[in-house]
């Protein structure tokens, strides 16, 4: 972000230079109207500083390089979540590589505050393999909440589900016993405790990047948990058998963004 502002700089001065010139009249017939074009490019590369460019250099997800992380005491980040709420669960569109099992929240079931802004929970949905990545390694399973505050920014979390075990995770069984295998097929899910989704230690990876799935709109918060959750392999297997060509997006470039970690 300070190198484009720099190079908004850089141009607008330019800019501000060649329209002062003096020399600009004296220069041979014909030149000056291809001097003015050439002005006017520079002009309006200024003031429009090509937005599909920008828009393609803070994306999500990125794998989480320890090399690239900043450990630096960060704003503490304060769930607070209801331990008995319903689940409107629906099928957003399987086997679409880009849909999921979304489990949409009730107004106010959560919200996580940071920097004294809240950021209330709207829904929660899964990626098969995980879509961040930890020094080059996914999960089988990944978990986004997502969260808006009332200026529409997004905070979203994703929480790493390992497989390979025999223990089924009670809470999310709620949701995976019984999957809408369908596109638009909903289920509702009462008395779920939202606390049970969350690693027990909420050390975490920060940084700025975008939805995962079009329109891919940057400027959001992402937090990513290190700590794992567990799943059962029938659990896993069950979720999977609705994407069978995987519905993660791809790992996309840092761009010399910062990730910081943070141990509370
Ligand atoms: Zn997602």
């Amino acid at each position: 972000m300070c190198e484009m502002s720099h190079d908004w700089m850089s141009h607008r001065s330019e800019t501000h230079a060649f329209h002062v010139s003096p020399g600009c009249e004296r220069l041979p017939s014909g030149v000056p109207k291809l001097f003015i074009l050439f002005v006017m490019t520079f002009a309006v590369a200024a003031v429009f500083p090509t937005q599909h460019a920008l828009a393609q250099l803070s994306q999500s997800p990125i794998d989480i390089r320890l090399k690239n992380v900043t450990a630096e005491l960060q704003p503490l980040l304060t769930f607070t979540y209801s331990s008995s709420t319903e689940l409107n669960v629906v099928n957003t569109g399987s086997p679409d590589e880009e849909s999921t099992v979304r489990a949409v929240v009730l107004p106010g079931a959560g919200k996580v505050r940071l920097s004294n802004k809240d950021y209330f929970l709207k829904q929660f949905h899964f990626h098969t393999p995980s879509e961040h990545q930890i020094q080059g390694h996914e999960t089988p399973l990944g978990m986004h909440l997502v969260h808006q505050a009332t200026d529409n920014e997004l905070l979203v979390c994703e929480v790493f589900l390992q497989a390979g075990s025999k223990v089924v995770h009670t809470e999310l069984d709620k949701i995976f016993r019984d999957l809408p295998a369908n596109a638009q097929e909903a289920r509702v899910v009462a008395g779920f405790n939202l606390n049970k989704i969350l690693p027990y230690r909420r050390a975490s990876f920060r940084y700025m990047g975008s939805l995962t799935t079009a329109p891919y709109t940057e400027g959001v918060r992402w937090i990513v948990f290190p700590d794992r959750i567990r799943v059962s392999d029938s659990q896993l297997q069950h979720f999977k058998s609705l994407f069978p060509n995987e519905d993660s997006r791809e790992i996309q470039p840092l761009n010399g963004r910062k990730i910081y970690f943070s141990y509370r």
